[in-house]
């Protein structure tokens, strides 16, 4: 059975003592989990140790960082490093958020080698994908996402494929307000996952868990992960207030 997942993106968004009262928050709440059905929290860099602190002791509830660098090790000023992430024990990165593709000029094939340094250090990639609005209105993102898959993924073994996780964001829907409805991400969802069965077979893909991401909210959670191939989601917004993400967390399958 693929995992059930409910991954909070923190963006560039609180202060010590902001990040320290919503962990806590989280901390100690009801949340229904499970080894299948687990959490996983993307924080800033710098609350990464302290995350892993206050959720020690949460099982089956996750720390990830929300970018990393394809190098190993060097003169990267600025930059963190897959080793470092390994290093303080964090679990799984972000790869590739639309965010990063569009303000740091992150190309796919940066992003493969991305993948390739978080699974050689053990740490499960969450790679993002997903149109702008131009593409959709000209109905061309099953070939946009096609291609953003084939160039940053499709290198990968199949033994490596079933270690990533992918996350589904219409850049049209993140952070606006504007959900995909459940007909459209369930329709992006078979899509993404009919390329990796062509590439990989059925049994590969049917393992592989792929996450929504666009405005979801306490209030759409259940419905859109209500869909066969919607694996959970990826949450922005939502995921700053701790009762919100916890009614997501619970909205899993
Ligand atoms: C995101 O940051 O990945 C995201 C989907 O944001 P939001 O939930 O705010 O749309």
């Amino acid at each position: 059975m693929r995992k059930q997942i409910a991954a909070a993106n923190w963006k560039m968004n609180c202060t010590l003592t902001q990040a320290e009262e919503l962990l806590s928050k989280l901390a100690a709440a009801e949340i229904n989990v499970t080894e299948n059905r687990i959490s996983v929290i993307a924080v800033p860099a710098p609350y990464l140790i302290l995350a892993q602190q206050q959720l020690v002791h949460k099982a089956n509830v996750f720390v990830a960082a929300q970018n990393c660098y394809s190098k190993k090790s060097g003169a990267y000023t600025g930059e963190t490093s897959v080793e470092m992430l390994q290093s303080i024990g964090t679990a799984y990165v972000l790869i590739g958020h639309s965010e990063r593709r569009e303000y740091f000029h992150e190309t796919n094939s940066l992003l493969a080698d991305k993948v390739n340094i978080a699974l050689e250090y053990n740490i499960t990639p969450i790679f993002c994908c997903g149109e702008a609005l131009d593409i959709r209105e000209a109905n061309t993102q099953n070939e946009f996402v096609g291609r953003q898959l084939e160039e940053s993924l499709f290198h990968l073994t199949a033994e490596q494929l079933q270690k990533v996780v992918i996350a589904y964001e219409p850049i049209w829907a993140i952070g606006t307000g504007k959900t995909a409805s459940s007909e459209q991400a369930q329709e992006m969802h078979a899509y993404i996952r009919s390329a990796l069965a062509a590439k990989y077979g059925s049994s590969v893909a049917d393992s592989i868990s792929i996450l929504y991401g666009g405005s979801v909210k306490g209030s759409n959670a259940a419905e859109l992960f209500a869909q066969p191939d919607v694996d959970g989601g990826l949450v922005g917004g939502a995921s700053l207030n701790a009762e919100e993400f916890t009614a997501i967390i619970n909205a899993l399958k």
